[in-house]
């Protein structure tokens, strides 16, 4: 499945180095910058001529937040977050999606200080927007987008920028998933694949953190960042040899995490997604099938 994000923003150390609208990377600052919020940056005319890729109300918040960021108390995290609801908030009147971006799960904390300060976070957001969406709304919105949002990856690994894409957040997770969303970027695409072998009326799955990781680490995680406990059967029945079998689909090099994807439909050769390195091992399958088995 190949899809577009909704919304998405660049994180501010690749503020000036990527384009905003195709997300090409460049060492330098990119060339072509929006001249009213001069916040905003192109590679090219063409990239720059796209209105929707930059509304109005995109262009005019930026601007509010250099103007007002040091007046509020709101940490850098939290001002990221500000920056990813500015860029949902400008989209909303301009692209028919946003009714799947309302129907993503949202986890709202319900403790006192959180409350607090998403509550200031919710009020800078409306003055610098000028939307007519309420406090406990927007608090609503930053908790979904804390959920569902996810990382753009460059190939040095480093993250480039958040994305808010519905289509890519309507997968549920499992620990051994048969499909995994690329971390590397294509562009402005996002693109979620099978990893193995999928079973005709099997649910296609994805994992929210890296499934490689250990048992514990991986059940903390999940509780801590997406707020449910994992019952799935390979949680419930944690093996070494599950844990080779979800590592086979990896990239074997120490320092990549790179996910690796055959090199045409009938080969058994793969190729990582990250770092490029071709891995010919053709016992890959074999151990696919006993996930399967084992996973009955
Ligand atoms: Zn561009
Ligand atoms: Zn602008
Ligand atoms: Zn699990
Ligand atoms: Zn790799």
């Amino acid at each position: 499945m190949i899809t577009t994000p909704f919304a998405t923003s660049i994180c501010k150390n690749f503020n000036t180095k990527v384009c905003h609208k195709c997300f090409k990377e460049t060492v330098k600052k990119q060339p072509f910058q929006c001249n009213s919020c001069k916040e905003v940056y192109f590679c090219s005319t063409q990239c720059q001529d796209d209105a929707n890729c930059h509304p109005d109300v995109e262009c005019k918040s930026l601007g509010g937040i250099k103007l007002h960021s040091n007046k509020t108390k709101l940490s850098s995290d939290e001002m990221s977050d500000v920056r990813t609801i500015v860029a949902i908030l400008s989209r909303r009147d301009i692209n028919s999606d946003y009714s799947k971006v309302e129907k993503l799960v949202c986890n709202r904390p319900i403790d006192k200080s959180s409350e607090r300060y998403l509550t200031a976070m919710a009020q800078f957001i409306i003055k610098i927007t000028n939307c007519d969406l309420v406090v406990d709304q927007i608090i609503d919105l930053v908790c979904s987008v804390r959920c569902n949002a996810f990382g753009l990856w460059n190939k040095k690994q480093q993250c480039v920028a958040t994305a808010l894409c519905p289509e890519a957040s309507f997968f549920n997770h499992s620990c051994a998933p048969n499909c995994s969303r690329d971390s590397a970027m294509s562009g402005n695409k996002i693109v979620v694949r099978t990893i193995r072998p999928v079973k005709c009326g099997s649910e296609l799955c994805i994992s929210y953190v890296d499934p490689q990781i250990e048992f514990e680490a991986r059940r903390d995680l999940l509780k801590s960042a997406y707020y449910f406990s994992c019952r799935c059967q390979r949680c419930a029945n944690p093996s070494d040899k599950l844990n080779e079998a979800i590592k086979s689909f990896f990239c074997p090099r120490a320092s990549c995490n790179g996910l690796l994807v055959p090199e045409d439909v009938n080969s058994v050769s793969r190729r990582c997604k990250l770092c490029e390195r071709r891995c010919v091992k053709d016992d890959w399958l074999v151990k696919a099938d006993e996930l399967d088995i084992h996973l009955k």
